[in-house]
């Protein structure tokens, strides 16, 4: 009888991607994934330690895992991603007892025999071969059928202070274009119509096979490799819809600029900026000013006008004082970004800024900063999206429950309209009756 896995995936979208191999790896090891911790053999946790709440999840968990192992001593506690990847030291580990095995993200290509050594009756160890010599080889078992991540490359060289990837993912690895491609036209063929190029770094794509891009490729590859890229995949028939996570602002050079401009390329941009004051920015050794940083903001609209504009914001960094949270302010007005992901700085160890810079503003203060930053946030984005009532917007459909269609416009606005479950996993127009902060509604135009 087959094993069962269940995974529990915590933090970004390159998670979710990983997570989205770590089940094909085991469903061909003839596995079958569930949804119950009872009926598993194992479980698996691929978390995330970009802040301490993060970590403090899985911390929160022990005692269940604990309890659940009294009652199945046969079952297999695993622990992934950062946390297990930055835990060089052991101390980790060392408070999860009940966890057998702890492995980072890109080891996962030895899970299989590594759970066939601690239970050979779930795995059988004459079938287990060393099918991959590295994790994104794994063809990943996609959660959605016309929505997919596509990671182009894994870890990072950039090494902000207050951040751990560099520790837990490593020295950033660029995937080879040719499997790049051949993973793209493989999801377009199966209906796939939407796709999300991942990387920690994404628009420093630089791909170790360079001869195999188009001769007739708009972009210099020689200067910029994820403009070409993307140039690349919008030449892909059946691929609608492409976005980016994360770019680097120190990369969005003239070409990756112009690539934006692309058809296929949705109507948005996350371009993280963490603070507005060079101080700031320079102890978070981000490499860029708050001038430039603005300045570029300005080129991609003009280059792109209506473009919609998200970042990331940390406030209380070490040593930010009132008037560096104030500069943070006035650069988000400058910017008017129409969403932030914000959050109160943490510290992490073995990051530069733990060792180099002292954690000084007190929690209330980082809690006050914050609570006036989301303030700032939610008029921008009512107004912002304000702007909206009245105009048509095209809808990717992800969902319908009680005859309420819910999807993303191209702007990453997601929209709410009156329909049905037929509508799933189309696109769809439509024109915006009312808006709030973080939901347009509106109704559909019918054919
Ligand atoms: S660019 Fe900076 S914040 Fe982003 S993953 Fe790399 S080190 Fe972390």
């Amino acid at each position: 009888m087959a094993g069962y896995f269940k995974i529990t995936t915590f933090g970004c979208q390159m998670n979710k991607s990983d997570s989205e191999r770590l089940s094909s790896i085991l469903t061909r090891s003839g596995l079958v994934c569930t949804d119950d911790d009872e009926r598993a053999d194992v479980l698996i946790y691929n978390t995330c330690a970009v802040r301490q709440k993060a970590e403090d999840r899985v911390y929160g968990i022990h005692r269940t895992l604990q309890t659940l192992k009294e009652n199945n001593p046969n079952l297999i506690v695993a622990i992934t991603g950062c946390m297990a990847g930055r835990d060089h030291d052991g101390k980790i580990r060392q408070r999860l007892s009940a966890v057998d095995l702890f492995f980072p993200t890109e080891e996962m290509i030895h899970l299989p025999r590594a759970l066939s050594g601690l239970n050979p009756s779930l795995i059988d160890p004459s079938g287990v071969g060393d099918e991959y010599d590295h994790y994104l080889k794994i063809a990943p078992s996609y959660l959605n059928t016309f929505q997919a991540y596509l990671a182009i490359s894994n870890g990072c060289n950039k090494f902000c202070t207050y951040c751990v990837v560099p520790y837990a993912r490593g020295r950033q690895k660029d995937r080879p274009l040719v499997d790049v491609l051949a993973e793209a036209r493989n999801l377009a063929s199966s209906g796939v119509f939407e796709i999300t190029l991942l990387g920690q770094c994404v628009n420093l794509y630089n791909p170790p096979d360079k001869e195999h891009f188009s001769k007739d490729n708009s972009f210099d590859n020689s200067k910029n490799g994820f403009a070409a890229l993307m140039w690349e995949i919008n030449q892909i028939a059946g691929i609608e819809r492409i976005h980016f996570t994360a770019p680097h602002p120190q990369y969005m050079d003239e070409q990756t600029v112009a690539a934006l401009t692309m058809p296929k390329n949705i109507n948005y941009l996350h371009l993280p900026v963490q603070a507005g004051s060079n101080v700031v920015l320079k102890r978070m050794n981000r490499h860029y000013t708050r001038e430039y940083y603005i300045d570029k903001i300005q080129e991609i609209r003009a280059s792109k006008p209506g473009i919609a504009i998200g970042t990331d914001i940390i406030v209380g960094f070490c040593g930010e004082t009132e008037g560096d949270f104030e500069q943070t302010m006035d650069l988000y007005r400058e910017c008017d970004f129409d969403i932030a992901y914000t959050a109160q700085y943490s510290v992490r160890s073995g990051t530069a800024g733990a060792r180099m810079y002292k954690d000084d503003v007190p929690r209330q203060e980082k809690k006050r900063r914050w609570n006036v930053l989301q303030k700032l946030m939610e008029e921008t984005a009512l107004r912002k999206n304000q702007a909206y009532v009245g105009r048509t917007v095209s809808v990717l459909v992800e969902s319908c429950e009680k005859d309420l269609c819910s999807g993303n416009s191209r702007e990453m606005k997601r929209v709410l309209f009156r329909g049905d479950e037929s509508l799933v996993g189309t696109i769809q127009n439509v024109t915006i009756d009312r808006a709030v902060e973080w939901i347009l509604y509106g109704s559909r135009i019918k054919n």
